[in-house]
């Protein structure tokens, strides 16, 4: 772990400028082993209105460019991407905790994203159609202007590429407010972006916490706010952006069910059920939470506790956020056992030497949990996996569909009937067949149901196209008769 990737302090990145604020700041922490690597400013209004002043000055500008122009800036922040794969990979353990693997398969799905942004114009192109003779209709994308990308702690580089190529790509300026708890990749990649050429002003960083967020959500130039996070703020965000009449979609918490059928593959299962669960620390917002075990699953179970004992906290599994996320975990561990939950393997009070100041929790499996208890209805966000038995498949979907979420559902089976019940009936924005993560990647557009999210539009791939653009419709008479209908 080098400390010294971190800045003493963590500044904005204003108008091409990095810059110190002189808000109050917040230490950053490394769940690695506890100690403070930084601090962060809680920087309000007065930092986010200099952002969005510089969007606005240079927005007809960069509007102006073909989108062919603006790819080029995004494909030079790609390959630098590329370039600093490692370091990035280095800074996103340092401030969130997972693994180096995970966060370099972070990076590599931000080179993913801005990929798809590059093919912007292969699949953005507007439309045209001679409507009557002489006379066409043409729509054409337009940009909205200023918009705003808040962002959680969970997938500090990965999250704000879900919104920032896309939406620059499409002509808008962004202002990015991450997550407080882990702004210095969001730091690395506005230097990127500037390293790639991007112009000043089209792309700022504010750090802040809710202060900022309702700062966002209240100025008069930014038009549309997109927003990933927990439910509780999802839904303060949607509200007030909304009634400040801007356009947005906000994407919260989850809930993953993932249904595991009698016939399905031992082996495959067990696995996959366990990195869906453990992944991440089970900070992820399609990670595997409750498992419906339908009819005789214990030789599955059986074998997931077998995996789940092989995973050494530390080494194949990261740390959770904070002391608090811990200690959150195992009171949800602790309150289903005592309500009778059965902890086949437990993860509480998990250490790794030398860290012993990091926050960890060891995959923790329980059974025999019931629907009513808050491990199995609550965001544990945790290396935990809830067992919960069914008697038959209509049982395990009434219970998944029970749930306020509705990000992912999953269903582990041979049996092509099974599998498309789940798929026709689940409650849920994305859906696995034998896949405990079901990520649509690029193309297909990333967002879920209910709960896990407000607004209309997915946040990424082609339906974010939607989001970050309006569209203009022109109506043209190109023949010269003098005669006019309704329809020339
Ligand atoms: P969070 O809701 O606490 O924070 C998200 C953002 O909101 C941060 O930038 C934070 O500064 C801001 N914020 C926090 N409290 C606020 C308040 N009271 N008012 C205004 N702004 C506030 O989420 P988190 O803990 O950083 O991230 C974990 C959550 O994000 C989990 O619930 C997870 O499921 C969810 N998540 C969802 C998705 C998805 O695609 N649906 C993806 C990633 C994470």
């Amino acid at each position: 772990m080098d400390r010294a990737m971190a800045p003493e302090e963590v500044q904005n990145f204003i108008n091409g400028s990095f810059k110190a604020s002189g808000s109050d700041k917040l230490d950053v922490i490394s769940p690695l082993d506890g100690q403070v690597i930084s601090a962060v400013p809680l920087s309000g209004y007065a930092d986010l209105d200099e952002a969005v002043q510089a969007a606005k000055k240079t927005f007809p500008t960069w509007s102006a460019q073909t989108l062919k122009e603006r790819v080029q800036f995004i494909f030079r922040y790609r390959n630098l991407l590329l370039r600093d794969r490692e370091e990035l990979s280095a800074l996103i353990q340092l401030e969130n905790g997972k693994t180096l693997d995970e966060a370099r398969a972070e990076v590599d799905k931000s080179i993913e994203l801005c990929e798809f942004a590059c093919s912007m114009p292969q699949i953005a192109s507007h439309e045209v159609q001679e409507v009557s003779k002489g006379v066409e209709c043409r729509i054409e994308r337009k940009p909205l202007g200023v918009v705003a990308s808040i962002t959680p702690f969970n997938f500090p580089l990965m999250v704000p590429n879900w919104t920032i190529p896309n939406a620059l790509v499409l002509g808008n300026c962004m202002i990015l407010k991450p997550s407080e708890i882990v702004p210095l990749s969001a730091l690395r990649l506005a230097a990127l972006l500037q390293e790639a050429g991007l112009p000043a002003g089209v792309f700022s960083v504010v750090n802040g916490g809710r202060e900022m967020v309702e700062a966002i959500c209240d100025h008069p130039d930014i038009q549309a706010v997109s927003f990933v996070g927990s439910t509780k703020v999802a839904k303060i965000v949607y509200r007030r952006a909304t009634s400040n009449l801007k356009r947005c979609l906000a994407l919260g918490g989850a809930k993953n069910h993932l249904i595991v059928m009698p016939d399905a593959n031992l082996e495959m299962t067990a696995s996959n059920v366990v990195a869906s669960m453990s992944g991440c620390a089970g900070q992820r917002c399609m990670a595997a939470a409750v498992m419906i075990g339908v009819d005789r699953v214990q030789p599955i179970i059986d074998r997931m506790c077998e995996e789940a004992r092989k995973i050494i906290p530390g080494k194949h599994l990261g740390a959770v956020i904070s002391k608090e996320a811990k200690a959150r975990i195992e009171k949800y561990i602790d309150e289903a056992e005592k309500a009778g939950a059965k902890v086949l393997v437990d993860g509480r009070h998990a250490t790794v030497p030398d860290k012993e100041g990091g926050f960890y929790v060891g995959p923790t499996i329980v059974d025999y949990v019931t629907p009513d208890m808050p491990i199995a209805r609550e965001e544990v966000f945790g290396p935990v996996i809830a067992i919960i038995r069914a008697k038959d498949l209509d049982e395990a979907i009434a219970i998944e569909n029970a749930s306020p979420y509705g990000n992912a559902a999953a269903v582990f089976t041979e049996n092509g009937g099974f599998a498309k019940e789940v798929m026709e009936r689940a409650s849920a924005g994305m859906i696995g067949v034998n896949i405990g993560v079901p990520v649509p990647r690029e193309p297909f557009p990333f967002g879920g149901w209910n709960d896990s999210k407000f607004g209309v539009c997915d946040i990424t791939g082609k339906s974010s196209v939607e989001f970050w653009t309006q569209n203009k419709k022109t109506s043209v008479k190109w023949n010269p008769e003098a005669r006019t209908n309704w329809m020339s």
